[in-house]
């Protein structure tokens, strides 16, 4: 089988080529600004890597659509912070460049498999999430937070739409907080702009405090990046067709935490971490911020995202068990490395 990825370098698409490559035969045909993520596998033979933004190599994807037979468009902006500061960016991009490819999907009959978001439920009241009966509730216009969450629903209904209308054969998946290495760049996390984990890696390193966002009440589940490729893959390898026109919610019930709770698992973790007992760097510490000050106007929160994972489990046996202190050490440790390998350019420049 031969696969096209979009975004290959990015969270997603770099731990999806490691699963591919190591555990099928089939060939990836990945596009990426850039390819620090996917390094080690440029010389693989069935890795074939191409420099370019989707905006622009047009005819490049075009051509990859034509000769693949499953199309992954994960190329988005998927942080929180961005949403607020460049929401048409957002619109651009995530919506935007990824209906033009879409309708490649349709024109040459292809398989897609399209990263919907839990953003999409927004502040549903419902216990657990679920893909075909919960509502979809977002907030008011001036709040632009829910660009990227309307974004990604229109697509998702446009797609589900060229199902029924022109026999798109396709999956919707939904990430629920997916965390490991790899997430975001310390680079991000220096300008204030990353998710959770990484932000609080990099205060951590640099001995400032954990911003506690409206006190850290808000809950998430978080999801081991290998138990979430474990779900991905089912879907991918799509055994007896379960997986056509279908959306799954990939993502960790078991690992709900608050803000609040995973800034102490932090604190508890960088408390003996090799690194900070070897630098002498203050052993951590919470302060609560205003959402309004941290992310700017037009942010407002999700207070809580659990996921049902009964489709998933009922369908392909999904079954994630990584719990959540291993999952932030390794994230940890992996920021860490980076955090070192930085050090080492800044030093050589
Ligand atoms: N958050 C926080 N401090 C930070 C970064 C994020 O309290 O330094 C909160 C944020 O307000 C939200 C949660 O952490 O309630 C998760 O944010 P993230 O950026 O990881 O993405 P989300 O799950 O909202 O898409």
């Amino acid at each position: 089988m031969k696969v096209l990825i979009l975004g290959v370098n990015g969270f997603i698409g770099s731990h999806l080529t490691e699963r591919i490559l190591r555990d099928t035969s089939w060939e990836i045909y990945g596009m990426d600004l850039a390819s620090n993520k996917v390094a080690e596998y440029l010389d693989h033979p069935r890795f074939t890597f191409v420099e370019g933004d989707i905006s622009i190599s047009k005819e490049w994807i075009e051509y990859h659509v034509k000769k693949c037979d499953v199309v992954l468009p994960l190329v988005a902006i998927a942080t929180p912070k961005i949403y607020v500061t460049d929401p048409l960016r957002v619109f651009e991009l995530d919506f935007e460049e990824n209906l033009r490819i879409i309708r490649q999907c349709v024109k040459y009959k292809k398989r897609v498999i399209f990263p919907s978001t839990s953003e999409v439920y927004g502040m549903c009241d419902d216990e657990a999430f679920d893909e075909e009966t919960s509502n979809l509730v977002t907030g008011p216009i001036p709040m632009q937070r829910w660009i990227y969450s309307t974004s990604k629903q229109l697509l998702d209904r446009v797609i589900w739409a060229y199902g029924a209308k022109e026999d798109l054969r396709f999956t919707l998946f939904r990430p629920f907080n997916w965390m490991g290495p790899r997430l975001d760049s310390l680079n991000t996390a220096k300008e204030g702009s990353s998710r959770l984990v990484t932000q609080f890696c990099w205060n951590l390193f640099n001995g400032e405090p954990l911003n506690l966002v409206d006190g850290g009440h808000a809950r998430r589940c978080f999801c081991d990046v290998e138990d979430a490729m474990d779900g991905l893959m089912a879907v991918l390898r799509n055994e007896g067709g379960k997986a056509d026109g279908r959306i799954f919610n990939i993502g960790n019930p078991e690992n709900d935490r608050s803000v609040r709770e995973i800034a102490e698992m932090m604190i508890a973790l960088w408390k003996n971490h090799p690194l900070r007992l070897e630098r002498g760097i203050p052993e951590g510490t919470m302060v609560e911020t205003h959402s309004g000050t941290f992310y700017g106007k037009g942010y407002q929160d999700v207070q809580r995202r659990t996921p049902s994972i009964r489709r998933m489990q009922e369908t392909f046996g999904f079954d994630p068990k990584i719990g959540i202190e291993a999952s932030l050490k390794k994230a940890m440790d992996f920021f860490v490395d980076e955090h070192k390998a930085l050090e080492k350019v800044v030093e050589t420049e």
